[in-house]
């Protein structure tokens, strides 16, 4: 049984393990599917791709069947922001497209653990001003990982993402869709907002796991959701980029457990200690 301190989920080092598991299964996902996307390929494709590759690791789709969604991981494309139901969508040279996958790892008690994570993959050549866009999104939530530290508050995260993306220039920060804290549900409190004052919202304790996940677009950030009750677009049309990690503070430094290598090389380019156990 894990803790709840005012509905937030504090896990044990067990269970901080068995979402690490979770997290590789989803980090190694995100990475097939990422040689996988290609002119002509169908977001349904890389739907099977990756409901095979969790299936296979052992673990199961978090995203499949949940609140009804109809699928393993959500593929946007272009103006599509998040939620993307894959499909018979082909995608073509120019596109860019959101990945987002989570899966279950059981502990030994046979309890579910989630890891949650997205990254957005241009399709062959893309416009520099989507390189870019792709760039800052990803960049602005390491920004905010980075800016979490034991003692602190969630909207430390919150500030230092807008703080990113405000610095690069001209951007859209959805702000109705949110990051969140992670464990035996994938969604969980508290909310971690992608744009804020620092100082705000509960304090960043041991045991807490939290998925930063910037949604940015090349200009508005106001959005709409389509009739099929979950692709989320632009209302200008104008592309979006989508870039998620879930992650956890030990006593040693910060954990990114849904990265490959835990996050240890970007924290130490950011000067964050890594607090991960090596696998
Ligand atoms: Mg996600
Ligand atoms: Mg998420």
């Amino acid at each position: 049984m894990a803790l709840f301190d005012r509905g937030v989920e504090i896990k044990t080092p067990e269970q901080i393990a068995a979402m690490r598991q979770a997290g590789l299964v989803v980090g190694r996902t995100l990475e097939a599917l990422r040689e996988a996307v290609r002119p002509g390929i169908t977001t349904g494709e890389l739907d099977a791709i990756a409901e095979d590759h969790i299936r296979s690791s052992g673990a199961t789709p978090s995203f499949l069947g949940y609140h009804g969604f109809p699928a393993s991981i959500c593929a946007s494309v272009n103006d599509e922001v998040v939620h993307g139901i894959p499909g018979d969508r082909v995608l073509a040279e120019g596109d860019v497209v959101s990945l987002d996958c989570g899966a279950i790892v059981a502990d030994r008690t046979g309890r579910g653990w989630h890891g949650d994570a997205a990254i957005t993959v241009p399709v062959g050549a893309v416009p520099d001003e989507v390189t870019e866009l792709v760039r800052v999104a990803e960049e602005a939530m390491w920004r905010g990982i980075a800016a979490a530290h034991l003692g602190g508050r969630v909207t430390d995260i919150s500030a230092a993402v807008e703080r990113h993306v405000r610095s690069q220039g001209r951007y859209g920060i959805l702000e109705d869709y949110t990051g969140h804290g992670i464990g035996s549900a994938m969604h969980q409190p508290p909310n971690v907002p992608n744009v804020g004052r620092p100082g705000k919202g509960p304090r960043l304790v041991e045991g807490l796991a939290l998925a930063v996940e910037p949604m940015v677009t090349l200009g508005t950030q106001d959005v709409s959701v389509l009739d099929d009750d979950w692709t989320v677009v632009t209302d200008d049309g104008r592309w979006a980029a989508h870039s998620e990690h879930t992650f956890t503070l030990t006593s040693t430094g910060t954990w990114v457990l849904t990265a490959l290598d835990g996050g240890e090389a970007r924290l130490r380019e950011l000067g964050v200690p890594f607090g991960g156990v090596t696998d």
